[in-house]
């Protein structure tokens, strides 16, 4: 698919230099597939040139380029801005536009759908406490809002299942049991789906519920202040679980 980008668009822009570099982006795709790796060395190409070289790691994306990386591009361009003002807003509206706009219907980034990642994001939104940051930190690595299907671990690189549980892990931890033990885990957590997702909603009503009651108020995010506290109230069974392997909490 090529760039959807109209004239309206491109002359949207105050800095001619970026203007032009859309102009440069719009040609060079014009009978090509854009592909995420595609816009992505077009934008080193023409926009990479037009940020101070400070900033120019922003732009790098240290594993196979995806529209959702390229959407963190903008994000990361975002957190150098320092003012409205700032040359690289400009840039960073490129990148978005870039985006956004190599499908017929722009492309829009999408938060996962884990009912308990939703909910997160919509109380944070209720709190005013920023979400794309969170995401960002770890781009480049693991997504913290993304959940193996059968647990609360993260899940390998662009797959549903954590290494504990994929049946063919490339870092299984059990090198006497093998494929074997992994495959039985695997069935093992297939078994206790239903009764984890029971258990998740239960835990999310149950919170959600008494969050609402006390107007948003109650502290049932992690704190970044008197962790143990907070665990020893709100997750007893983690909290015995650290006090078992004698493990000392403290909040850093
Ligand atoms: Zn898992």
């Amino acid at each position: 698919m090529p760039l959807y980008l109209s004239d309206e668009d491109i002359n949207a822009f105050s800095r001619e230099d970026v203007s032009v570099a859309l102009w440069a982006i719009k040609l060079h795709a014009a009978d090509m597939a854009v592909t995420p790796a595609l816009a992505l060395r077009l934008i080193h190409q023409y926009l990479l040139p037009l940020i101070p070289p400070e900033h120019w790691h922003e732009l790098k994306v240290h594993r196979a380029a995806t529209w959702d990386g390229i959407f963190f591009i903008y994000v990361a361009l975002g957190f150098c801005v320092t003012s409205n003002e700032d040359p690289l807003v400009e840039v960073m509206y490129a990148i978005k536009l870039i985006h956004a706009h190599t499908k017929r219907q722009p492309r829009e980034f999408e938060f996962p759908t884990v009912i308990e990642v939703t909910e997160f994001l919509a109380i944070c939104q209720r709190l005013n406490i920023p979400v794309q940051g969170l995401r960002l930190k770890s781009a480049h690595k693991v997504d913290p809002m993304e959940y193996c299907t059968l647990c609360w671990r993260h899940p390998l690189p662009g797959r549903k299942l954590c290494a504990h549980h994929a049946p063919n892990s490339p870092f299984q931890d059990d090198g006497r049991e093998g494929a074997k033990g992994a495959a039985a885990r695997y069935k093992a957590g297939m078994r206790q789906k239903k009764r984890f997702d029971l258990e998740v909603n239960r835990l999310l009503t149950t919170e959600t519920i008494e969050h609402h009651e006390s107007l948003f108020t109650t502290p049932i995010l992690l704190p970044s202040q008197n962790i143990a506290q907070w665990l020893s109230s709100r997750r007893p069974q983690i909290w015995q679980l650290l006090a078992e392997r004698q493990l000392e909490v403290t909040d850093d």
